[in-house]
């Protein structure tokens, strides 16, 4: 990434030609086929879809584990892979409402609410 490894915005991708939005990396819009995309910008709002607890994570991660590794819907309708900054403090549901915080490591980070 340009800017390094980090970011305070959830990032997708809009296809030119459609509009269709994707969680990078993409290389090609399912919906039309094309290959040009915009970058964009989301408000980073959004719910818990599902979580797992992560026992044996990549070796970056190996010191944090177990953690919770959740899949978020935004409220653009995407479906989001990410981590929770607060997990201890707050209890995951399904259904809980997370806000977007940071991209960092890699991975895209999410505030329980
Ligand atoms: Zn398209």
């Amino acid at each position: 990434m340009a800017n390094g490894d980090f970011s305070e915005l959830l990032k997708a991708l809009r296809c030119k030609s459609c509009g269709k939005l994707y969680v990078p990396p993409r290389y090609n819009c399912s919906g039309c086929g094309e290959s040009d995309f915009s970058e964009v910008n989301l408000k980073g709002d959004g719910e818990v879809y599902s979580f797992t607890i992560i026992r044996m994570p990549f070796e970056e991660f190996q010191k944090e584990a177990p953690y919770a590794f959740g899949v978020f819907r935004v409220d653009e309708g995407l479906i989001v892979p990410g981590r929770f900054t607060n997990e201890g403090e707050r209890e995951i549901k399904v259904g809980s409402n997370v806000t977007f915080e940071r991209f960092e490591r890699g991975v895209n980070w999410f505030e329980l609410t």
